[in-house]
Order: structure tokens, then C-alpha cells, then sequence
């Protein structure tokens, strides 16, 4: 964090899934931590993340505690956010496989997913990622851990959105499990379930160069 000038107040959406393990990521990095509960709390925020987990969960929670609308205005507002696998298919426009009677999603980026692709095949696998985007280790790895836990996948992308992670399908076509339109960015995958702390960096990244709050009052 020392390119940074001020100490970045980052968000965690704390109503189900893995939130905890961004916390600490994020705390290593130098950030200041909330965790999200209440409309009230993403004030002051510079950025937010929606952990995995179980997105008809979240979306009904969220939408119990009064917390849609707020999120939608913040992702509208153009403020960075980072949606992880359920926060991935929050954050998506259109979903595929969603449960009967659909589920509420916030919507933003322009991504079609399908909910649960990997799950129906393998719950859970981790794999090696080329991401040309996230910048090489202090030892010269390249490539990224990946962990997908009951996995999304981007079956479709607007033309404002930027893949910056695939892995091949069984038929040798393309799978795309990471993208970025302005200042949201999502992974159908567990950054934080690893030791590789450079999804978080390039999100912090993000947060720095695009938007900050003004301090508050
Ligand atoms: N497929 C799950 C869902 O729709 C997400 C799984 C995860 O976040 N690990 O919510």
C-alpha cells in the first residue's frame, strides 16, 4: 500500500459466504475493513466487495435488510465494487439457471452467467490461471491459484466488459471466469481462499485510481 497516500475504508457485504478471508487479505494490505450489514454502512466507503457464497441467499437478505436498492445506487454511481462467484452473479445482468421464481440480482454489469456451471459437473476444483493482467510474483510466477467452489461461468459479454481470465472448455472453446467493466470487477472464482493476494492488490488498485470518497465530515 505504500503508492497509496491514505488509508483505503473498503467494504465487505457480510450477510452469508467466505467474508471473513477477505477481511484479513485486506487488512494485510493496509486497508480499513467494514463489514456490511446496513444501507448506513456504505457510506464513507471507498469500495466493496461481495463475497461467495450462495447468491439467492445474499439477494434475500439483502433484500430483507433494505440493502438493493442502496447497492444498486452504488454500482449505478460508477463506485469501484469486486463480486465474487455469488457476487459475480449478483452483479451480472442476466443469469442463467437461476432458482424458480428467479432471484433478486443488482444487475450493472453487462455479463451473462450461468449460475452454476462447474457445480453440476465437480463442486469444487482449483486450477492454475494465466492472467495476463495480474502482474507476475516476486519470484516470476505468473500464473494465478484458482479455487471454484459450485462456479459461475460468463457465458456472454457486453462490449464494455474486458475478459481478463479463461479457461478452455471441454469442446476447446473458451470460458471466461474473470472480467472488468470500469470499475467493477468479478471472478467466478476464490481469490481469497489462496495465499495469492494479487486480485485484492489489483482491486485496491482500482479503488485508488478510479473513485474516492470525499473524506467525511
Ligand atoms: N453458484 C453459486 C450461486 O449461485 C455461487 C457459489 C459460490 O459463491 N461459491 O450462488
Amino acid at each position: 500500500m505504500n503508492r497509496r497516500d491514505s488509508v483505503l475504508n473498503i467494504g465487505v457485504l457480510a450477510l452469508q459466504g467466505a467474508f471473513i478471508e477477505h477481511s484479513k487479505i485486506l487488512k494485510q494490505l493496509g486497508a480499513t475493513v467494514v463489514e456490511v450489514r446496513k444501507p448506513e454502512q456504505l457510506t464513507h466507503l471507498d469500495g466493496l466487495i461481495i463475497p461467495g457464497g450462495e447468491s439467492t441467499s445474499i439477494g434475500l437478505i439483502a433484500e430483507r435488510w433494505g440493502l438493493i436498492e442502496p447497492l444498486r445506487e452504488w454500482v449505478q454511481a460508477g463506485k469501484p465494487i469486486w463480486g465474487i462467484c455469488a457476487g459475480m452473479v449478483l452483479l451480472a445482468e442476466r443469469a442463467e439457471g437461476q432458482k424458480a421464481g428467479g432471484q433478486p440480482l443488482l444487475g450493472g454489469l453487462d455479463i451473462t452467467v450461468n449460475r452454476n456451471y462447474f457445480g453440476r459437473q465437480v463442486d469444487s476444483f482449483e486450477m492454475l490461471l494465466d492472467t495476463p493482467k495480474i502482474p507476475a510474483l516476486g519470484d516470476g510466477t505468473e500464473l494465478c491459484s484458482a479455487i471454484f467452489i459450485r462456479a459461475p461461468v460468463i457465458t456472454a459479454i457486453g462490449q464494455g466488459v474486458e475478459p481478463l481470465a479463461s479457461l478452455s472448455a471441454a469442446d476447446g472453446g473458451k470460458l471466461i471466469v474473470a472480467v472488468r467493466q470500469g470499475s467493477i470487477l468479478a471472478t467466478a472464482f476464490h481469490p481469497e481462499l489462496t495465499a495469492d493476494i494479487r486480485w485484492h492488490q489489483l482491486f485496491l488498485d482500482m479503488v485508488c485510481g478510479q473513485y474516492r470518497n470525499p473524506a467525511p465530515a
